[in-house]
């Protein structure tokens, strides 16, 4: 190697990643908790928390420990060997969801994308081939084609088409918009309870309640994608919950690894209908993998923790509230620590967004928030958040949207 082309030290070299996405004039090096630093000692206070996947923050021991530990005793046997690590994540899923059988794969699109492929055997057994998925506008289910296809993101319409066929898409908390597009071909409908990449919108609990009649009386299948509400995210272990209306295939993804790329699929006996040879994927159930999220589920579904879930979520949502207030803006949307604050001016919530993180100028703190939509700031803290870090998240979002701490 020819040192002239070394990088220089602190700032390596972006130009040999391919250009997918427009990313910040920073290079990310370590991070412990609610706090992320660059290769230049800068630091974040970090309410993304690598697209809302560190359940438990940066580098949590926990996993650091659980992850070693595994390491020295078996990484990957190969799906078609039984490992003990995942027949544990199994049972522990089962048993905290009340369905029967799971599926884990390496990504939530790929969890999604077994979903479909699950419903879609479903519809050939026992619903003479149906295979359509009724959808929602704004969606997003993942990027693999079909979860592209199934996902209503208005900037997936034109791209990589064609796209998969038979996901008819219908409007979030209109009922009549889902009957409409029922018929002989539809096997299931699929949905986030709350949308997240949409900008954090609430499939109201009414609306929950209704399909899963509506699903019933039609012998549909009911598919709720918690990729990003499940885990504790909305300050209950499932996001559905809140509705009470219970889902036949959930799918995980993001917190159930904790920062460990893990998805998983879990369905009710009477749906699991995969045959041998159906299914599968070389990383599918990696005991790493599974360790880090039976260490995940084992805090968060320990006593009290969802209670501080809340706690921080009421914290968080009232400084919220109160900044919306002063702008004129409706109160926060969402629930647990995955909420959203509507802006006035369009355009607002990127500009800040922006400013937030280039507050970091090695002597303050700057601050990680995303731009869900060009007005809309969503939180998605990691769920250990403290109380004195909220209060800090809150300080820099008022002194960016109102001028003063
Ligand atoms: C993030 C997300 C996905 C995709 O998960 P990946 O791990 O990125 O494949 C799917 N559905 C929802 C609701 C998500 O938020």
């Amino acid at each position: 190697m020819n040192l002239a082309d070394a990088p220089a030290l602190g700032q390596p070299s972006t130009t040999a990643l391919m250009h997918v996405t427009q990313r910040p004039d920073a290079v990310f090096t370590h991070g412990r908790g609610s706090w992320l630093w660059d290769s230049l000692g800068r630091r974040w206070l970090d309410l993304v928390q690598g697209w809302a996947v560190n359940t438990l923050g940066h580098a949590p021991r926990l996993l650091a420990d659980t992850l070693a530990e595994q390491a020295t005793r078996l990484l990957q046997p190969g799906p078609g060997l039984y490992n003990d690590r995942a027949l544990a994540l199994a049972q522990r899923l089962t048993a905290l969801s009340g369905l029967e059988r799971a599926y884990f794969t390496a990504s939530g699109a790929e969890a999604n994308e077994g979903a479909i492929k699950l419903a879609r055997k479903y519809g050939q057994l026992h619903r003479g081939g149906a295979h359509e998925i009724i959808t929602f506008e704004h969606a997003f289910h993942g990027r693999t084609l079909a979860a592209m296809s199934a996902s209503g993101k208005p900037s997936f319409a034109a791209l990589f088409e064609p796209k998969v066929p038979g996901f008819p898409k219908a409007r979030l908390n209109d009922l009549a918009s889902v009957r409409a597009l029922i018929g002989p071909r539809t096997v299931a409908v699929m949905l986030e309870p709350i949308q997240g990449e949409a900008g954090v919108i609430e499939a109201e609990p009414g609306f929950l309640q209704a399909l899963r009649r509506l699903c019933d009386d039609e012998g549909l299948l009911l598919i709720y994608d918690e990729v990003q509400t499940g885990v504790g995210r909305t300050g209950t272990l499932w996001g559905w919950e809140h509705s009470g209306a219970r889902p036949d295939i959930l799918t995980l993804g993001k917190c159930l690894g904790g920062g460990v790329p893990i998805g998983a699929m879990v369905a009710r006996e009477s749906v699991s209908c995969f045959a041998p040879g159906d299914q599968g994927g070389t990383y599918h159930g990696n005991p790493l993998a599974c360790a880090a999220a039976l260490a995940v589920l084992g805090t968060v579904a320990q006593p009290g923790f969802l209670a501080q879930v809340r706690e921080r979520s009421r914290q968080l949502r009232r400084g919220l509230d109160d900044i919306a207030a002063e702008l004129g803006s409706p109160p926060a949307v969402g629930r647990g620590l995955l909420l959203a604050l509507q802006l006035p001016q369009p355009a607002q919530a990127e500009r800040a967004a922006a400013a937030l993180f280039a507050r970091a100028d090695g002597v303050r703190d700057g601050l990680i928030v995303n731009a869900a939509r060009p007005e809309r700031l969503r939180l998605v803290p990691a769920l250990t958040i403290s109380e004195e870090e909220v209060e800090l998240a809150l300080a820099m979002l008022r002194e960016s949207l109102l001028g003063r701490a």
